[in-house]
Order: C-alpha cells, then structure tokens, then sequence
C-alpha cells in the first residue's frame, strides 16, 4: 500500500490547519446567508488545490490521486460547499491532460493550475442524467467547426467557470451511440448563456445552473484530443477521479459529523454521566468511526489502482458508493447523539445531514454505479 511522501503529508497538514483557521470560523454565516465565499476560493488558488491534479511543466506541483482524495476530505470536513467548488474543475484538468492536445494543454492549463481560470463540466440535461448516450445536445460540424446547440441543468461553478467541458453528440444518428459522443471545450462565447441557479437544500454558496446554447459556434480546436466520437470513453475515464473526490467529500463530512458528536458525547451529561456512556450512544460513536475508517480505506485503495495507471472505475465507483451512504448514515446518527440540539440551525451537524445526500446522487447515482461495479466483477471475473 503506497502512502503519502513527505511534501504530500505537508500539503494535508496545510489544508487541515487552514479548514481550522479559516473556514470552520466562518462556514455557518456564510451556509445560512448561501454566500460564495471568495476569500476562501481565493485562498485555495493561493494554496495550490486547483492545480493538484496538474502536472510540471503546465503547473507547479502534482500529488497522488490518495494526496488528492485527503486534501479532499480535509476541505469538506471544513465546508462540502468547497470541496465541490474544485471537484468538476479536477476532472476536467484530468481530461486535458490526458487527452488534450499540446495546444490545449498549453493554452488552458497553466491558468487552471492558479486558478485563474475555472472550469467545470457539462453532462447532466433536463431529460436525464444517468443514461448519458441518450443526451440531446448536439455540436453539428461546419466548416470551421461546431454549431452547438442544446441545454445542460445542474452545472455546479457554471457563473465562475471560464470553462466548460461540454458532452455531446457530433453525430447524433450513429450506432452503438457512445461513438457520437464529443466532448468540447467551450468558454463563454456568444449563445451560450448561464440561464438559472437551482435552489437546494445543501450545497450552499455554490451555484449549480442550467445552461443553455443556441446556434453557438466554436472553433474546430475545441474537440477535445483533436477527435470526434471519443468524449464518452473519456468523461468514463475522467469521473474516476470525479468518483474519488466525490467519496473524499462524503468522508470529509462524515469526520466532521463524528467529531461533533465525540465532543458533544463528552460534554453533555444524562442521568449524572456523559452521554457517551450509555451504551446505545456509546455504539453509535462505535459504528461511525468503523465505517468512516472503512471508508477512507476504501477511497485510498481507489486513489492507489488509479495512480497504478489501471483501470480504476470498479474501484472508484465502490468508494463513492460506500463512502456516500456512509456519510448519510453517519450524519444522522450524529443528529441522534445532539438530540433536540442536532436539530438546530446552530449546529453543524443539521447541515452535514444536508449536505450528504448529494453524494449518494452526484457523478453518478448510487444505483448507476452499482450497475458499473457488477459489470466489471463479471468482466474481470470476481474483485481482481
Ligand atoms: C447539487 C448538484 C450538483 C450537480 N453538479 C453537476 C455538474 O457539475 N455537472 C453535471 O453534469 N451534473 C451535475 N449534477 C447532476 C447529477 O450528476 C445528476 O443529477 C445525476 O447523474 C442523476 O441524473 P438525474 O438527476 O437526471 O437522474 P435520472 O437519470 O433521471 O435518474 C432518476 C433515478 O433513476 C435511477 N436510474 C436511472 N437509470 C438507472 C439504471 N440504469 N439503473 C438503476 N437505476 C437507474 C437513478 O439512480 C435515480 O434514482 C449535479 C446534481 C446536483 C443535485
């Protein structure tokens, strides 16, 4: 099993100091007035986290998917709101490095490395999300590149992004469908519009819009790769890293969740003794400290497959699947150890148990992942 370097357990402890400094201070002002927070976005460009998927010469420093997923969890312990304000941003600077082309590596990723540029991606439409070979949104070729039109809902960063990794068909009658399916890179240029911010009852401060583009042309050189019909294998292979952030999140917020209720077991007394010594208190404390320990082990077998350069989506959609029902789990039963308390504004544990259920639905549904998880035991013919 691979651990971190030394650099990378530095970075962890930053990221944790500073969710205790900075954002634990400030996260329930700026949940309840659901206001971005600038200062922090800003102090993550400082930090480095937009460019930690980004490798030299594009950006300053890299890290392991398993550094990646601890910086992660480290930032939602702090604020879930955070950790998915760089989630989409990740997948989509694992795509250009991956399959760009030079140009594109060159033109987009030194600034998504800062952070100056933001990007976010583009799969989910009013018709659905989990069967995304069905999508409508079409890019059809002209002669100096790709009229776009169709609507996307759901977009997380999609105001502050200046760009888009956008799914969808370049030959919409083709067959099997996945091999119309492209994926472009798309600033914001004319007829494409941020319509709507979705209301929610988590995931405060961070807008989630629908986007629409009408007859909205962008040049030839925002295919990704450079070659129509690849997007579908790509995204799949992209949302690898979207599933690890993803379950990093579910557990960052399931920590904090299981902090609180530590504290508050010990401080709060019934019956002349600290809650946590009745034992129906004492096992839930038990349980959710268990099943978060199986989590982040779960998540950094995931980060370690993909950083071993195989194929890593089983792996990954476990972890996001474990680690999401897990943190809902985990936040309820820390609403039971506050009693009337979890159920207060006042306290943080009311919005973890918000927060939660967006992992269970988000880069893939539960169920969805089941469905990739059975299909490749099959294929690979048990856990291998
Ligand atoms: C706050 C928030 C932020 C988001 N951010 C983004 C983003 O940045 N970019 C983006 O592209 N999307 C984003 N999404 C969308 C999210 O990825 C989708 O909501 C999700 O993929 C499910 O799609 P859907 O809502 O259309 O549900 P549907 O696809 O309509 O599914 C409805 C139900 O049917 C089940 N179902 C569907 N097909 C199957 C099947 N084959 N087997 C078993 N069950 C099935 C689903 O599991 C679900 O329970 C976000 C969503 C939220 C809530």
């Amino acid at each position: 099993m691979s651990t971190l370097s030394a650099e990378e357990q530095q970075i962890v402890e930053l990221v944790a100091r500073w969710v205790d400094d900075e954002v634990r201070p400030v996260v329930n002002e700026l949940e309840h007035s659901n206001t971005y927070p600038e200062k922090l976005i800003e102090q993550m460009k400082q930090m480095g986290v937009y460019g930690l998927v980004i490798p030299e010469p594009y950006g300053d420093f890299s890290v392991s998917a398993r550094c990646y997923a601890q910086v992660t969890e480290e930032i939602a312990r702090g604020w879930m709101s955070l950790a998915g304000a760089f989630g989409g941003h990740s997948v989509v600077s694992k795509l250009i490095v991956r399959f760009g082309t030079e140009e594109q590596r060159q033109r987009y990723l030194p600034r998504m490395a800062t952070g100056e540029l933001r990007a976010t991606m583009a799969l989910t439409e009013p018709d659905g999300g989990s069967d995304l070979q069905a999508i409508r949104t079409v890019a059809r070729p002209v002669d100096d590149g790709y009229v776009i039109n169709g609507s996307k809902t759901w977009i997380t960063n999609a105001r502050m992004s200046g760009l888009v990794a956008l799914l969808c068909k370049t030959d919409p009658t083709t067959e099997p469908a996945h091999s119309g399916i492209s994926i472009l890179l798309v600033e914001k240029v004319p007829g494409f519009t941020v319509s709507r911010d979705l209301p929610k009852m988590g995931y405060k401060g961070v807008e989630s819009c629908e986007l629409h583009f009408d007859d909205c042309h962008v040049s030839t050189d925002a295919l990704l790769g450079g070659v129509e019909g690849k997007g579908f294998v790509q995204m799949m292979t992209g949302l690898e890293t979207g599933r690890i952030q993803v379950a990093g999140r579910a557990i960052g917020v399931a920590r904090a969740a299981f902090d609180d209720a530590l504290r508050y077991a010990q401080e709060r007394e019934a019956f002349g003794v600290p809650i946590w010594k009745h034992q129906s208190v004492g096992n839930l404390l038990a349980d959710m400290a268990t099943q978060i320990t199986a989590g982040q082990q779960l998540n950094y077998h995931a980060a370690d497959c993909l950083d071993s350069g195989r194929r890593a989506d089983m792996e990954a959609g476990m972890a996001k699947l474990f680690c999401s029902e897990m943190a809902a789990k985990v936040c309820l039963d820390a609403i039971r150890v506050h009693g009337g308390h979890g159920y207060s504004t006042e306290f943080d544990v009311e919005r973890y148990y918000r927060d939660a259920p967006l992992m269970i639905v988000g880069e893939g549904t539960n169920e969805v992942l089941r469905n990739v998880i059975v299909k490749q035991a099959i294929t690979r013919n048990g856990l291998t």
